[in-house]
């Protein structure tokens, strides 16, 4: 059994800007000092972590080359990546809501991309068992033509089209995990049987309009998008409720020739951009409830492609749990909150309120 664990330099050299507009600086409100929360950190002290404990000893550490202009073509139309190409060139500009990039910023959005487009191609081809790639900027916001969220390019899609382009499979699921929306990849497949969305989010978090359980895809698509709302607060129980309910049972009876994860860290109780209460056992957790269903439908083919997660501190915790379960590494790295984030979880009268809410769910679904 082999993980392997792709990843680039440059996409921790991606220049994201301060993200002023995110908060309302001016007036009263005093402008921060440093970086605001899209920062490499969280996913180079991934690395740092893993390399630290050992554990990447136990994973097959890989590099890939950029998606090329014809990989991003599948997804993204010739004017829009032009553009992008243009500014990047010129030293960088803003071309969506909350995705500035500096110099260069096309060519590691690129390379982000072909990590994703690596690790699918490599699962599918028997090389990995399974594969995890810490891309950046992330992508599962993108849409075809607009940027937000800190997405320039949407990764899984484009790794989708290649894998499929090559003829390595036919049907994919992707779940993503990420406290927010996934709203870019929900929209490039939202017309198509061929590739079931599935997203958990926050509910109205962000984007504040997309994600609502009533939105179950168009035409061919129809039935093959899943939103799962959840309410802000839920914690690890609630996390693997909504899992074992209702998103599994839908990728199982999906059955995809391979699942993919679109893996943020941002459900976690001390994320700046989400208010859920997840913590290291969750995604340790969540990884194995994927990895069983892999097992079950897919001959355990299964990538995760990094998305969200701003707590510099804690998504490498999280992240190592993630890959020592894909990879059955027993090397640890234990949860310097856990004790506290144990503790902070819901109350009874909030599970109960989660249990009504996901068995409506389920029972719209049939
Ligand atoms: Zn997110």
């Amino acid at each position: 059994m082999t993980t392997g664990f792709f990843w680039d330099e440059t996409c921790f050299w991606h220049g994201g800007g301060n993200y002023a507009g995110m908060l309302p600086v001016g007036g009263l409100v005093q402008p921060l000092d440093g970086g605001l929360p899209e920062s490499p950190e969280s996913k180079r002290r991934l690395c740092n972590l893993i390399s630290v404990t050992g554990l990447a000893g136990d994973l097959a550490m890989r590099g890939a080359p950029p998606a090329t202009q014809d990989d991003l073509l599948r997804v993204h139309p010739k004017s829009y990546l032009d553009e992008f190409k243009r500014l990047s060139d010129a030293g960088g500009g803003e071309l969506g809501r909350r995705t500035p990039f500096g110099p260069g910023g096309y060519e590691i959005a690129a390379q982000s991309a072909g990590l994703a487009k690596a690790a699918l191609s490599a699962v599918l081809s028997g090389d990995l068992t399974n594969a995890y790639a810490l891309s950046r900027p992330p992508g599962h916001h993108c849409l075809p033509d607009w940027p937000n969220g800190f997405c320039l390019l949407a990764n899984i899609a484009i790794a989708i089209e290649a894998a499929r382009e090559a003829g390595q499979a036919k049907r994919f699921a992707v779940l993503d995990w990420d406290v927010h929306h996934g709203n870019g990849t929900e929209a490039i497949f939202y017309d198509r049987g061929d590739v079931f969305t599935v997203s958990l989010h926050q509910d109205r978090n962000y984007p504040m309009d997309t994600g609502a359980f009533a939105d179950r895809g168009r035409g061919a698509g129809e039935g093959y998008n899943l939103n799962i709302p959840l309410p802000a607060g839920t914690g690890h129980a609630g996390y693997l409720a909504a899992m074992e309910r209702i998103a599994l049972p839908a990728i199982r009876a999906y059955a995809p020739d391979v699942l993919i994860i679109a893996c943020g860290y941002d459900a976690a109780a001390n994320d700046p951009l989400g208010r859920m209460l997840a913590h290291q056992d969750t995604f340790q957790a969540m990884s194995q409830q994927v990895m069983a269903l892999a097992d079950d439908v897919c001959d355990g083919k299964l990538v995760m492609v990094h998305e969200g997660g701003y707590s510099e501190v804690y998504v490498p915790f999280c992240g190592h749990a993630v890959l020592a379960q894909m990879s059955g590494s027993k090397i640890t790295a234990p949860d310097p909150f856990g004790e506290v984030f144990h503790l902070r979880q819901p109350d009874d009268a909030f599970d109960a309120y989660l249990d009504t809410h996901l068995s409506a769910l389920a029972q719209a679904l049939g």
